[in-house]
């Protein structure tokens, strides 16, 4: 059956818009399956003069030894995930001209320091390539070729950025999250103009550090970031810095349990509640989907990870490959609605409609299906005052005729 559709451009929920444009231009492994693919790439396009970011390395495919990256022009190399990250002694040699950043890579070795200061990580990789106007151009180009037309930037790298948006207009194009320290060294005008404070509640799937409740199949067990009183603690702190809303990392469900069980703390003791999103809740048990959905709290999700649950099944507990991403015991049983408290995104793993639009009509499992319906009320504009997205769906394939902008 072939079904024809017309659908307003996508909002992107979730995205580190800076982060890619900056990053536009530097290589790509994320459709390289062969390490010496990876690595020819990698030769081919890296300059000798500068620490290059590498983006995409999937360590489900291959890993790197510690004479094969020494080999390599100097690179710092991203995991899928931008939660683990290689590089090597040219790069740390380019990086410790950089002085306010000398001793950061090394840090960057360290798991847990990784997951705690992801914010400064993905701001140190801005710096090293740097953003302009003409990454913006090029980048903001890129998003309307793929249907996208706004975007959450959830990682403000500086106040600076504010103004560049400002001055070529992408503004209207993005909202801003920043993490705590960005959100403190603001002015007033820059606190107002962007829509809040992001946090990390836990890891990622990439590097297993996901806080869930089981082991990984390496017997690592997930890192937590904070325990509940620091959390707790954290988020009161808010208040004094007049955060409205917050949005906080939370994959396993030992750390959406937790980011639930805080909130609700904070809302017994009558004490100040901003207003919460949880970023990607892949693992969220009913229970915890419930008293979310009590609270007010919203779920920004993305469609595209449902695919994790084939990508690192190797490193996930067995039972826990169909419980990831639960969209139908989200709507269905609980009653969380698409476009109100349930929003959607792409992460940039990849952007765009098609790769959103199959993984959500055509995911692994049954409990991942969205209906096109329930995917245009949570990922799509409200109008189609700024575009539409023409496309034909034929079984599980989708087919994007045209994009108009
Ligand atoms: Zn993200």
């Amino acid at each position: 059956m072939v079904k024809k559709e017309t659908m307003p451009l996508l909002y992107d929920h979730h995205t580190h818009t800076t982060g890619y444009a900056a990053l536009l231009h530097s290589v790509d492994l994320s459709e390289v399956r062969e390490k010496d693919e990876a690595v020819s790439l990698i030769k081919e396009n890296c300059s000798e003069d500068k620490a290059n970011v590498v983006l995409g390395w999937n360590n489900s495919y291959y890993s790197f030894g510690r004479t094969e990256v020494e080999e390599l022009p100097p690179v710092v190399i991203c995991n899928l995930s931008f939660h683990g990250f290689i590089f090597n002694e040219k790069a740390r040699e380019k990086v410790k001209k950089i002085s306010d950043h000398a001793d950061i890579l090394e840090k960057m070795n360290d798991p847990y320091w990784v997951e705690r200061n992801l914010p400064a990580i993905m701001k140190f990789l801005v710096k090293l390539e740097g953003l302009d106007e003409e990454k913006l151009d090029a980048f903001f180009d890129f998003l309307s070729d793929n249907g996208i037309w706004r975007t959450d930037d959830m990682l403000l790298p500086s106040e600076s950025v504010l103004d560049l948006f400002e001055n070529t207009g992408y503004h209207k194009r993005t909202d801003f999250w920043a993490d705590i320290q960005t959100y403190e060294e603001l002015s007033e005008e820059g606190k107002r103009k962007v829509k809040g404070v992001k946090l990390f509640a836990d890891g990622a799937l990439g590097p297993s550090t996901a806080a869930i409740k089981e082991k990984y199949s390496d017997g690592s067990e997930g890192i937590l970031i904070y325990a509940d009183d620091e959390f707790k603690e954290v988020l009161e702190g808010l208040k004094y810095l007049d955060a409205e809303k917050i949005s906080i990392h939370g994959i396993g469900n030992r750390a959406t349990e937790q980011i639930v069980r805080v909130i609700k703390k904070m809302e017994k003791s009558g004490a100040y509640v901003p207003k919460t999103r949880i970023e990607h809740a892949q693992f969220i048990s009913k229970s915890t989907a419930e008293e979310a959905k009590r609270l007010g709290i919203k779920l920004s999700m993305q469609p595209n990870f449902s695919f994790d649950s084939v990508h690192y099944s190797d490193r996930l507990p067995e039972n826990y490959v169909k419980r990831n991403n639960p969209f139908r015991m989200l709507i269905d049983d609980v009653g969380f609605i698409p476009g109100e408290d349930l929003i959607f995104g792409s992460d940039g793993m990849p952007y765009g409609v098609k790769p959103a639009l199959e993984s959500s009509l055509f995911p692994p499992y049954k409990g991942q299906r969205l209906a096109l319906d329930e995917f245009k009320d949570g990922f799509c504009l409200r109008s189609k005052k700024q575009g539409s997205i023409e496309l034909r769906i034929r079984e599980e394939e989708v087919f994007i005729e045209k994009i108009n902008i």
